[in-house]
């Protein structure tokens, strides 16, 4: 398995510093927290991760490979999906086929092969379709499987896109805030499917987060972000611990 490495990472818009040297490395098989208040950089590192911003200097590395300046879709196929803070699916499509648009890195026919009903594309298509009832099993969302994603709850809809995100077979998932806007029980439900995704699927796992206490549950290790530095690094207790990481939430 494979670390992520991200050194001295700095992402510059007009007349402002997002991330300012930021380093950290996630390691194989653990889940990795990015923390910090609003507006400290941690989407932006994600959207340089996966290849949607362009890092201005630093480099981020995986498995050997120098992902700094791919495009979205290579570093797709070099196994790391993502999900997004607001939900990105397709509201009038099933479940079935939003999940399915992530097996598309994986499908040999292509969606043009399934389209002309092509024997092998055939065979192809049933047995992806297999492989998504089993991963929306996993996400608990089988009994939705037939209906628009627009109709269902946001907690659904935020599994739904980590179902997506999984059915790419990943080797490392990114996933931003994953819990924010849920209730109580959502939080809970989606908190299980991460830790069972790292358990039993061999993935690593960055998770920007913005609630401590989803992070302090899940995460091995943390690195916390203020105005786009590195303000302090370590486990929960360490980070959580820090006077530097209480200023910052308490901003005082
Ligand atoms: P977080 O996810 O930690 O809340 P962001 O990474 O979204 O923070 O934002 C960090 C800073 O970068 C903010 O000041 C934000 O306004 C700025 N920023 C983010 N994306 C852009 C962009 N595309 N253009 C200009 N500024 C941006
Ligand atoms: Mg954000």
């Amino acid at each position: 398995m494979s670390a992520l490495e991200v050194t001295d990472l700095t992402v510059r818009f007009a007349g402002l510093t997002a991330l300012d040297a930021v380093g950290f490395t996630v390691r194989p098989g653990s889940i990795h927290a990015v923390i910090g208040p609003n507006g400290a950089g941690k989407s932006t590192c994600f959207n340089v991760l996966s290849g949607v911003y362009r890092a201005t200097s630093g480099s981020v590395r995986f498995g050997g490979a120098d992902l700094t300046r791919m495009p979205p879709h290579r570093i797709a196929a070099l196994g790391v999906a993502r999900t997004f803070q607001n939900i990105a699916l397709s509201r009038f499509q099933s479940v079935e086929d939003n999940v399915m648009l992530g097996r598309h890195r994986l499908t040999r026919a292509g969606f043009v092969g399934a389209g002309l009903r092509l024997p092998f594309a055939r065979r192809e298509d049933t047995r992806h379709r297999a492989r998504v009832r089993d991963i929306a099993r996993f996400v608990g969302v089988s009994e939705y499987l037939d209906a628009p994603v627009g109709m269902l709850s946001y907690g659904v809809q935020k599994r739904v896109e980590l179902a997506r995100a999984l059915a790419m077979e990943p080797k490392l998932l990114l996933l931003d805030e994953p819990v924010a806007g849920m209730n109580g029980g959502e939080r809970r439900a989606m908190a299980e499917v991460i830790v069972a995704a790292r358990a039993d699927l061999d993935i690593s796992i960055l998770l920007v987060e913005h609630d401590m206490g989803m992070v302090m549950r899940l995460a091995d290790e943390v690195t916390v972000l203020d105005f786009g530095r590195r303000i302090a690094a370590g486990t929960p207790t360490e980070v959580q611990r820090d006077p530097e990481v209480i200023r910052a939430y308490l901003g005082v």
